[in-house]
This record gives C-alpha cells, structure tokens and sequence, in this order.
C-alpha cells in the first residue's frame, strides 16, 4: 500500500483526493491548516492544523510512514510549499506540486500586476475610491490605513477579531461565481477597481471577465515564487503521476 499525503486547503485537492480514493494500493490522507470554520473536507482520512514547521511535518511524515507528498496547496501559501520541500528532502520521498496556471492578461485587461499586497495597497491610494478586495481574510489589515477608500471585502469567513478591517462591507461568501453575480456585485457598489491575487482557475476567474466588460481596474497580486521540484498543472496529471509511481513501487 502506497501511502501519500496531500496537502490541501483548495478545490483541486479536494478533487484529488476523491479521485485517489478509487484508487487500489493508495492510502491517502489530506491535510488542512484549519483556517476555514467549514471547509469543505475531502471525503477522506483527514488530518487538521499546521504541523509545527518543517521538523515537525519531517517527524510526522516519518512516524505515519508517508512514502509520497503531493502539494495541492494555493499558490499563495508560500510557507507550507517550501516546508514541504524542505522536509521531503530530509525525509527522502518523492514530492509532486499541484499548481494550476495563473491567469494570463488579455489585451481587453485592465491589469496593473505588483508583487504583494502591501504594493497593491500603495497603488490603490491615489487611484481608486471603491475597492472590491478579494484576497481573502488574512492580510486585510494591510489596507486599513486607506480611510478615503471604501472597500467591499469578500471573504468565506470573517476576520479575526484582532484584525484591524479597512473601512467598508464585509461580504462572506465562497466560490464559485458566476459572471452575472459579478457584474451585479461591480455594478450594485459601484466599484472602480479590483484588487486580486492571480490564483488560477475558474472558480474566481469571473470577477475578471466581469471588469474586463464593465472597464474596471485590476490590481492583480502576482504570485511569490515556487520550490524547486516536480509539477502539474491539474488533478488528472497528479492522478496520472501517482499511477505511475503506484506502478513502480508494485513492481518486483
Ligand atoms: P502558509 O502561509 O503557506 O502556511 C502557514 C502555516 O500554516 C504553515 O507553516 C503550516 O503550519 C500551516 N499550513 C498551511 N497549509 C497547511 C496544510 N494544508 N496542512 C497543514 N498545515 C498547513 O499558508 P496560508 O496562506 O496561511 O494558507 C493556509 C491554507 O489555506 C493552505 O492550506 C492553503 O492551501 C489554503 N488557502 C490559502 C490561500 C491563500 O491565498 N494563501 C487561498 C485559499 C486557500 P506549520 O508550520 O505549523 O506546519
């Protein structure tokens, strides 16, 4: 029996991990960081909570004898990638990174791309009045300081009740969306610019064609960079991927 853990906390490992499931000679157990109140677990064996750095997710990866990792992580959370990278080097089993492409500007795009949310913060304050933010909870309090701005934030819980929350609306709701409920939303707050992690994939991607249609502003967050090591950009090329290691490690 194979054993693996995926590292999850997005849609694609939810997939990932319902589609090993049907897959003989695999055990998988996902991981959460345990951020959202009610995630939508996977239909597995599931483990919540961070694992105490890179040693602790190097005692755990050996005490549950975990033989491969697979990072279906955000692209945007930066430190569980390179602990995962990390560890499994120390620990000596194979890693494989899920990360789906990032959106690509299209000439109709009205895209000013910076490198972190604080620079978005910086170039929102001589330009825009009405802001939907939609890069989730944890990092809102880099806007606070805007009081001329008014900001609608969306978020799929709210934030913590030591989080200083920029002036505005805060909007829980969790993807997917629709064109039309985005363009109602742009146009119902009258917003004049978007400010949004490239995060890849459908899910949230319509928020993107509804400012490209109504002439809205982007400020688009780039993503920080990639360990080093094996990816693909989907579930199906992972599932593909593990076949293949299932083949090897079955082989006499
Ligand atoms: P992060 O900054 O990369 O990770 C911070 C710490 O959270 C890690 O060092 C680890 O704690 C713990 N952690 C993160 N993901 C974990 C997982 N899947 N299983 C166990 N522990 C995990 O991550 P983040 O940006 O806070 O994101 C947290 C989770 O939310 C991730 O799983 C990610 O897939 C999901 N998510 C993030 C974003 C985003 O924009 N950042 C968006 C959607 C979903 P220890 O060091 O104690 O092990």
């Amino acid at each position: 029996m194979l054993r693996v853990l995926i590292l999850g906390g997005t849609g694609d490992a939810t997939k990932l991990v319902a589609k090993v499931a049907n897959i003989a000679g695999i055990e998988a157990i996902a991981s959460l960081a345990g951020r959202t109140l009610a995630p939508h677990t996977p239909d597995a064996n599931v483990r919540i909570g961070g694992f105490g750095g890179v040693t602790g997710l190097v005692n755990y990866l050996q005490e549950m004898k975990i033989d491969i990792l697979i990072d279906a992580t955000h692209p945007f959370a930066h430190q569980i990638s390179e602990n995962a990278a990390a560890a499994t080097w120390e620990v000596g089993i194979p890693r494989l990174m899920v990360i789906r492409p990032p959106w690509q500007k299209l000439e109709t795009d009205n895209w000013l791309e910076v490198e972190n949310n604080q620079d978005a913060a910086n170039v929102l304050e001589n330009q825009s009045q009405r802001v939907f933010l939609t890069i989730g909870r944890q990092e809102i309090g880099t806007f606070a300081h805007l009081h001329k701005i008014w900001f609608l934030m969306r978020m799929i819980d709210p934030p913590n009740a030591d989080v200083i929350v920029p002036p505005g609306l805060i909007l829980c709701d969790r993807g997917p969306f629709t064109l039309a409920s985005e363009e109602e939303i742009l146009l119902k707050y009258n917003i004049d610019t978007i400010v949004s992690k490239n995060s890849g994939g459908s899910a949230t991607y319509p928020k993107i064609i509804a400012a490209q249609k109504l002439g809205i502003k982007v400020v688009m967050v780039n993503r920080p960079p990639v360990p080093s090591g094996e990816q693909v950009p989907d579930v199906d090329a992972a599932v593909q991927w593990l076949l293949n290691k299932l083949t090897r490690f079955q082989m006499p």
